[in-house]
């Protein structure tokens, strides 16, 4: 089951929203932002390796999402996920 890691662009809420299929979570609308309610969320890079231990893809999901993640991560500045990342881990 894919997880995607979101930031709320409304309250800067981090959140994890589970998908039940890759497909899904492309084709999907962006989750609701559970801190403030809005939907003006953007979906970051999440960690594959999250994936990968859960067990939950076949190793054709896991290479989609692998393509995916690394997309995400030429579109996503670096800076961004550095911030994004040292914030969630003091709360
Ligand atoms: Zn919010």
């Amino acid at each position: 089951m894919p997880i995607y890691e979101y930031v709320c662009a409304d309250c800067g809420e981090l959140f994890e929203h589970f998908w039940p299929t890759i497909k899904a979570a492309d084709e999907g609308q962006a989750p609701t932002c559970p801190g403030c309610g809005s939907r003006a969320t953007q979906r970051i890079v999440s960690q594959v390796a999250v994936l990968g231990r859960l067990g939950g893809l076949t190793p054709g999901e896991q290479a989609a999402a692998s393509a995916h993640e690394e997309r995400l991560a030429r579109i996503t500045p670096r800076e961004q996920i550095a911030k994004l990342q040292a914030r969630k881990k003091k709360t």
